[in-house]
């Protein structure tokens, strides 16, 4: 094994390895996980379930208001809590 052959190798290890040594900068997650994701999901989908056990009706129109809403989103109309 001469110094030509060496170097070819080292060559080859240093380009076949070097995506997985530097070319990877992505994989590594900042963000919350998914199951994080999924949690906090489902506690908003309790909650939506939670606010839609009351449904309130616009008396002028009649669509479905929140009971947080002052005016209905449909016609515009004042609404009373
Ligand atoms: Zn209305």
């Amino acid at each position: 094994m001469n110094f030509v052959t060496i170097l070819i190798i080292l060559f080859l290890v240093l380009f076949l390895g070097y995506p997985f040594v530097f070319g990877k900068k992505e994989p590594v997650p900042k963000g919350p996980s998914l199951k994080d994701i999924e949690e906090e999901i489902e506690r908003e989908v309790k909650l939506l379930r939670k606010k839609q056990k009351k449904i309130f009706f616009c008396p002028k129109c009649g669509s479905i208001y929140n009971p947080a809403d002052r005016f209905c989103g449909n016609c515009g109309i004042k609404l009373q809590p």
